[in-house]
C-alpha cells in the first residue's frame, strides 16, 4: 500500500482513533488503558491487517467536582501563570506551533 494512504497521528486523532492508520478498517481492538500522571496509553490491534500501535491520551481537564465549590479567586501568581500561558499559546499560534 502506498505510504501516502497512511494516516498521520494527527489525522488519526481527528478520526477519534476509529480507523486503522494503515488499512482504514474500523475493526479495531484495544487492550487495557494504562493511566499515568497527565496521560494514558492503550495498545491497539487492527483485526483486518493485524497492524499494532499505541493510542496516546492526554488529560484535558476535570469536571463534576464534589462537593461543588467556587474556584479559588485569582491571586497575582495564578494571574501571571494565566498570562504566560496565554502569551505562549499566541506565540505558538503565530509561528504555527514552532518555537
Ligand atoms: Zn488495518
Amino acid at each position: 500500500m502506498p505510504p501516502e494512504l497512511l494516516l498521520t497521528p494527527g489525522e488519526y486523532a481527528k478520526k477519534r482513533g476509529l480507523e486503522c492508520p494503515r488499512c482504514h478498517s474500523h475493526d479495531l481492538e484495544g487492550a487495557e488503558v494504562e493511566i499515568d500522571a497527565g496521560w494514558a496509553t492503550q495498545d491497539i490491534i487492527c483485526n483486518e491487517c493485524h497492524s499494532t500501535w499505541t493510542d496516546l491520551y492526554t488529560l484535558a481537564g476535570y469536571r463534576s467536582l464534589d462537593p461543588e465549590e467556587a474556584p479559588e479567586p485569582f491571586t497575582e501568581q495564578t494571574f501571571c501563570e494565566f498570562i504566560n500561558e496565554w502569551i505562549d499559546l499566541n506565540q505558538k499560534a503565530m509561528t504555527g506551533g514552532e518555537k
